[in-house]
């Protein structure tokens, strides 16, 4: 089963333009859609969950046409929304169950199973008993991941799930995704790097509710091999250093200021290059967007 996203636009009533002829395809496995506070990513994550409708463009998934047909997408979906509000006093088990119930898992044997089996399958199953206002943040996504399994869903989008996660716990929830991502269309929406080099084989930058890359990330990178270069600057030139070339990032490291530029050639003395990250792909293809839209503005 593909999903298929096809000139997808949003406008929102106060003239905000979300999404901006959006088009992907993606394949069952991990999908990463990585952008920046902003960029258009949960307005796109709800459209596909039928949460909200768009102002034009189409999206398939498999034979369900998604914005004619909602209830069928609702059969075969499951969402981690952004903010995942528990009720406090309330037991991960008895949730569970009772999100299973919603989900029309009407026998009760074969509820306890699915239950069951999910809360060992999150690595809940410790803690079923306790109620979810005792949880951790990581515990809390993780149970999000568990209701977002019931009923055995063919996509599963999840919504910036690891903002806020300790680096043991990211890397927990990493492993979990990884494992129901083998199957099935998970959508990870993040504006976190490395949880899309970790984890996807396809992935998209998305910022300003465009789509400026799509791709493999490994592929991606290899297409910015020889255009990154790095050197250490003295934090009173950072700024003239912006001018004059593309740095595409700055950061402090042991007290100096290193910089990557972008670029086809060698910028000059005292660069050296490097090899691209993901993180240079993803800044480096922002960066020349903002340069576009920046020259189209001034004519
Ligand atoms: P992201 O998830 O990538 O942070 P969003 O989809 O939340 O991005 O937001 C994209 C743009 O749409 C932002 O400019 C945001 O302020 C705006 N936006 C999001 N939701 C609404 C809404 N309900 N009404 C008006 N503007 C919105």
């Amino acid at each position: 089963m593909e999903l298929v996203i096809d000139h997808l636009s949003k406008t929102y009533p106060n003239g905000t333009k979300a999404l901006n002829s959006v088009s992907l395809r993606i394949a069952p496995g991990m999908f990463g859609l990585l952008g920046p506070n902003g960029a258009g990513k949960s307005s796109l994550m709800r459209t596909i969950s039928t949460l909200q409708e768009a102002n034009s463009g189409t999206i398939q998934l498999g034979d369900i046409n998604v914005l004619q047909e909602p209830e069928r997408v609702r059969q075969v979906l499951g969402y981690l929304p952004q903010e995942f509000g528990v009720y406090p006093k309330v037991t991960a088990s008895e949730l569970l169950e009772h999100f299973a119930v919603l989900k029309g898992i009407s026998h009760k044997g074969e509820r306890r199973q699915v239950v069951d089996a999910l809360l060992h399958q999150t690595n809940l199953w410790e803690a079923r008993n306790k109620n979810l206002g005792g949880y951790s943040g990581g515990m809390k996504q993780r149970f999000g991941i568990a209701q977002a399994l019931l009923g055995n869903p063919k996509l599963i989008i999840v919504d910036e799930p690891t903002a806020g996660l300790d680096p043991t716990e990211r890397n927990r929830f990493h492993n979990l995704l990884a494992e129901i991502g083998e199957d099935r269309i998970v959508i990870l929406s993040t504006h976190i790097v490395s949880d899309v080099s970790d984890l996807c084989r396809q992935f998209a930058i998305i910022n300003k509710g465009r789509v400026l890359y799509t791709g493999d990330p490994l592929v991606a990178i290899e297409e910015m091999r020889g255009q990154i270069w790095r050197r250490s600057v003295a934090k009173a030139e950072l700024a003239q250093y912006q001018q004059q070339f593309s740095v595409i990032s700055s950061r402090l490291f042991a007290g100096q200021t290193i910089i990557h530029v972008h670029s086809l050639a060698q910028p000059g003395n005292g660069f050296e290059s490097v090899e691209p990250t993901l993180e240079d792909v993803y800044f480096a293809r922002i960066h020349t967007a903002e340069k576009v839209a920046t020259a189209l503005a001034k004519g």
